[in-house]
């Protein structure tokens, strides 16, 4: 029903598109049938100073933040297209809260080109599983679809990363993690993960991905439950990394 759905909504949103001029999604100028034009893709290719751990944004070209200095994570890496700003911010939205599925096209085309920048084609490679942050059933149902599947499938489709899908679930319906303080953000997600298949994961390294990261608190959950399945290393994909302590999104 779900999929049924997001696969009409796309082929009309795709029909759509093709009766438009084709204009930039960012600024409207002439964008010769890509998704943005050749000015803002520069603009959105520059570097930016951040953690090389865990992907925060630093205003410095220290290669680690102050936490991670301090303490360790539970993935290996996490690598963020961007900090959470504009243009990001407001693509994120439109894609989860306006269904315009078009700019989840955009942020997972964006995140691709980053993703292969920042790693080299062998360390793609050996990605066995690539894994959506998945949501639980009853918010699948009332969103239509998952943005970070929809974002999965394009990463996966081509770093060519095997998608895995179905094999988590979100085996209790966490309230929203937005506004909440970073204790209440862990205690609402604790438990929060189940694995279906049992041995799939063993030894495997997974990549995970969402679309926005900011305390890790569910990524922290969703790794005690892969590491419990003993995979191997899991690194970790996002398009905004927000800094806890500047928002709360
Ligand atoms: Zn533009
Ligand atoms: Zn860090």
């Amino acid at each position: 029903m779900n999929s049924a759905f997001y696969f009409i909504k796309q082929k009309l949103e795709k029909a759509v598109e093709h009766l438009l001029p084709a204009q930039c999604l960012l600024c409207a100028l002439p964008s010769h049938n890509k998704l943005i034009c050749s000015y803002c893709q520069k603009a959105l290719s520059q570097p930016r100073a951040c953690c090389l751990y865990c992907g925060l944004s630093l205003s410095s070209s220290q290669p680690f933040c102050g936490d991670c200095l301090k303490q360790k994570h539970l993935f290996t890496k996490l690598h963020a297209l961007a900090g959470y700003q504009s243009p990001y911010s407001i693509l994120i939205k439109q894609l989860k809260y306006e269904n315009k599925l078009i700019a989840g096209e955009l942020l997972g085309q964006l995140l691709v080109d980053s993703i292969a920048s920042h790693f080299s084609s062998d360390e793609i490679g050996e990605f066995d599983y690539l894994i959506a942050v998945p949501l639980h059933d009853k918010k699948l149902r009332r969103r239509g679809f998952n943005q970070a599947q929809l974002i999965a499938d394009i990463v996966s489709r081509q770093l060519k990363i095997p998608l895995l899908a179905n094999t988590i679930e979100r085996s209790k319906e966490t309230q929203a993690q937005e506004g909440l303080s970073i204790s209440k953000r862990r205690k609402n997600l604790r438990a929060a993960f189940t694995v279906n298949k049992n041995n799939l994961l063993q030894g495997k390294k997974v990549a995970l991905l969402d679309d926005v990261v900011t305390t890790g608190a569910t990524i922290n959950s969703l790794c005690k439950c892969l590491l419990a399945e003993q995979v191997a290393s899991i690194s970790v994909f996002c398009i905004c990394r927000t800094d806890p302590l500047r928002h709360q999104v």
